[in-house]
């Protein structure tokens, strides 16, 4: 466990000892009583605090765990079983409370040495590491990946921007990334509600990757869901950037509704990383 994990700061192994990672140059990072670790540099922080805030968390959790996601994680567990990888270390890049990652992690096909689950948000990854005790989450930063190169066998991302630079230092030649993105049409009846001027999603996970990753399939996936109390509809407008954006009046109109019909509509992208083989 944690074989591959570096220090933030200086980019030294870390090493577990008595609930505490430290490295040659005494930089240390205590184990929380959750389990967690936070290797988010103090000085490197943005904000005070960084990513997804603690209610945006818990309306992630409930809305997913209600189920209307489960036809994705059914295809994204199918996509990366069908690779038959086994003994493998996987990063889950942005995994806030960790649904997605769990749901890898329960695949015993997979035989999962390690699990990364990194998120910047403490709240994210304290929800996490209190409900799933078998993965190992980290308060990090993605953008400078802690973990020593050619170390990862697949990374999974959901909904969250893609490091090329990082992700292609961490994965081992031939190593895997999937990438679930929104489709044009991804919560197109919420977005109208929302905003006057609705444009649907535009977005090519290919072009912010380099020429090291392949992709190798490209599919979608898009449903209907009926949201079926006030709750879960606001679940999801909370879970999503939109909640942001709602002014007064619209919200108002949201939080009256009691079921709203909702399109889904997935892209799961999976990429293979060239080996750069300098054999002669
Ligand atoms: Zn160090």
């Amino acid at each position: 466990m944690f074989e591959y994990l570096l220090c933030p700061v200086c980019k030294s192994p870390l090493e577990l000892e008595n609930r505490i990672f430290s490295c040659d140059n005494n930089h240390s990072y205590d184990q929380a009583k959750e389990g967690y670790v936070n290797l988010l540099v103090a000085n490197k922080k943005r904000s005070k605090e960084p990513g997804d805030n603690k209610e945006m968390i818990v309306a992630r959790r409930q809305f997913l765990e209600a189920g209307y996601y489960d036809s994705l994680v059914e295809r994204m567990q199918a996509l990366i079983l069908d690779l038959g990888p086994a003994g493998i270390t996987l990063l889950d890049s942005c995994c806030g409370e960790g649904f997605y990652t769990a749901k890898m992690h329960e695949l015993a096909e997979l035989e999962i040495e390690d699990c990364y689950g990194f998120d910047v948000s403490k709240p994210a990854i304290k929800a996490a590491a209190k409900k799933y005790k078998d993965l190992s989450c980290f308060i990090a930063n993605v953008q400078d990946i802690p973990l020593e190169e050619e170390s990862v066998d697949i990374i999974q991302t959901v909904f969250s921007p893609l490091y090329s630079a990082e992700f292609e230092r961490v994965l081992r030649d031939e190593g895997y990334l999937l990438v679930v993105s929104a489709g044009p049409e991804h919560l197109k009846e919420l977005a109208l509600k929302v905003y006057d001027n609705y444009k649907p999603h535009n977005y090519n996970p290919s072009e912010q990757l380099s020429a090291a990753f392949q992709r190798v399939s490209l599919s979608g996936l898009k449903y209907s869901i009926e949201l079926k109390n006030k709750e879960h509809i606001l679940s999801l407008l909370k879970m999503t950037p939109y909640y942001w954006n709602t002014v007064p009046e619209k919200l108002a109109v949201i939080e009256k509704l009691e079921t709203l019909e909702i399109t889904c509509d997935f892209v799961l992208s999976l990429f293979e990383k060239i080996g750069t083989d300098e054999e002669e």
